[in-house]
């Protein structure tokens, strides 16, 4: 089984997409990574869609990836007397201070004490999803008083975003160590940090998943975009968290910053999500909008290694039609010789290393002479992200005997991942690079792949050798063996 894009779809689950079954169809609609949003669910939910992606990838034999995403310091208000929703009114005043008491239309409670000692006159408060302006005109430690910019309803725990302050938060909070440690546990392959501020919050996540998972920084702060560059240095890959960058940025804004940082991903062989809206009137819809297939058109025009959808999969009623859609824009897309030469302009030059010019010569090799796929041994995954980072004209067959390193290298754009049987010498991945390319339907009898591997074989960190091999070619003795 194969894909036919380079592209990845990342799909949320939720209550729409929870039983083995629905997310068996996701995966035939197209979804490479499945989502578990820490944010909502318990524990148990956590655990039982985990399992139930886990059975989905045995029945279907083929690797699958999970992303764990934490769900951050996200800062929330009291509550308000009687579920009373106060309809806050331009140029009122209203504070947020310490006090339990129920809420009103003049005040209520944000149980952030460090926050409130953080701001500063002039700051913005944001509340639920930015559609509420409040500004500080007073601070104090105990409360903060505010002129209401832009009004409307507030009620009960909205969220509270605070863009001008650098938070003076732990990146992780108490309950996302337990959900790190729960899913860590459990067996993840990626984990996803909200609100990520600085690049020690990478190395603090880090210090506490070891090498359970790779991270990803969600990047959703403009303080993560002011320190773009150490915080990319510091994760495994990027999300361009488009949700909460909407709110904690101008929206107009969101799409420069996100054409750079896929770009700057892309430019250190990171590989970078974006995310969130891009098929939103599908949560009621069975049709997408214009402007939503354009958006997932526009990210896969600048080379996003994957792109993800939220809501739509997670409580959405047409949450197999989203994933198929995203698959035939990218599919699509991708036929396009106006999305290849794109592709190709924004190619970055490799690194001085041996790995980067075998896979720069891979790729090369493979084009120039219209091979069928690039088949790519690696043991840590380092091989793999070099070669996707290339960007190639042709599909890259990541082989490793690792489950753990085939999961996660699933999010690669352009990336098929095999797990080998344990092979001991190179003629045997020959061979299995052969196998497994016909296999899977890349090359056929008498077609040729390029093969990138180290020898001495076995030695992980050691990529220095490039092989073409035929289809049906003989191989020798150790051709034998069977997988
Ligand atoms: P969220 O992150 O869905 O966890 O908020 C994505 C975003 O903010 O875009
Ligand atoms: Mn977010």
């Amino acid at each position: 089984m194969r894909r036919n894009r380079n592209v990845k779809i990342l799909a949320t689950l939720g209550p729409a997409s929870s039983t083995p079954e629905q997310i068996k169809t996701l995966f035939h609609a197209g979804a490479d990574i499945f989502r578990i949003n820490m944010s909502h669910g318990s524990h148990e939910d956590a655990a039982a869609r985990h399992a139930a992606v886990r059975a989905v990838e045995e029945e279907v034999g083929r690797p699958i990836a999970i992303l764990a995403d934490l769900q951050g310091p996200k800062l929330r208000i009291g509550a308000f007397a009687d579920g009373a929703k106060p309809d806050l009114q331009i140029g009122a005043s209203f504070r947020l201070d310490l006090d339990k008491a129920l809420g009103d239309e003049r005040r209520v409670q944000l149980p952030h004490p460090e926050i409130l000692k953080a701001l500063e006159p002039g700051a913005r408060l944001l509340v639920n999803d930015g559609k509420i302006r409040l500004r500080v005109t007073q601070a104090d430690p105990k409360f903060a008083e505010t002129v209401v910019e832009v009004g409307g309803v507030i009620s009960d725990r909205k969220g509270v975003n605070v863009p001008d302050v650098e938070l003076p938060l732990a990146a992780l909070s108490a309950k996302d160590r337990e959900d790190l440690a729960f899913m860590c546990d459990l067996g993840i392959d990626w984990l996803a940090l909200s609100f990520v501020q600085r690049p020690e919050d990478i190395l603090e996540a880090r210090e506490l998943a070891g090498d359970r998972a790779l991270l990803m920084a969600k990047i959703e702060k403009p303080k993560a975009v002011e320190r773009f560059d150490a915080i990319a240095d510091a994760a495994d890959g990027i999300m361009v968290a488009r949700g909460d960058l909407g709110v904690e940025m101008p929206i107009v804004e969101v799409p420069p910053i996100q054409k750079r940082l896929v770009t700057a991903s892309r430019n250190r062989g990171k590989p970078v999500v974006v995310a969130t809206q891009m098929l939103e009137s599908m949560i009621e819809n069975p049709m997408p909008t214009r402007a939503e297939v354009t958006d997932v058109a526009h990210a896969i025009y600048e080379g996003a290694d994957a792109v993800m959808l939220s809501a739509e999969s997670a409580v959405g009623a047409y949450g197999p039609e989203a994933v198929a859609t995203m698959d035939g824009v990218a599919q699509t897309v991708e036929k396009d010789p106006a999305y290849r030469k794109g592709i190709v302009d924004s190619r970055t030059p490799a690194r001085p290393s041996t790995s980067d010019a075998i896979t720069a010569a891979a790729r090369e090799v493979a084009e120039t002479l219209d091979l069928k796929a690039i088949c790519c041994f690696t043991h840590t995954g380092t091989t793999a992200r070099r070669m996707s980072r290339e960007r190639p004209a042709v599909p890259i067959m990541v082989m490793t005997p690792f489950r753990r390193i085939a999961r996660r290298m699933v999010l690669l754009w352009g990336s098929h991942c095999v797990v080998t049987q344990d092979l001991g010498r190179f003629k045997e991945a020959v061979a299995s690079g052969i196998r497994h390319a016909e296999k899977d339907g890349f090359a056929h009898d008498g077609e040729h792949i390029v093969i990138t591997a180290g020898v001495p074989f076995n030695v992980p960190g050691t990529t220095n050798i490039l092989r073409v091999a035929r289809i049906g070619e003989k191989i020798g003795p150790g051709d034998t063996i069977g997988e």
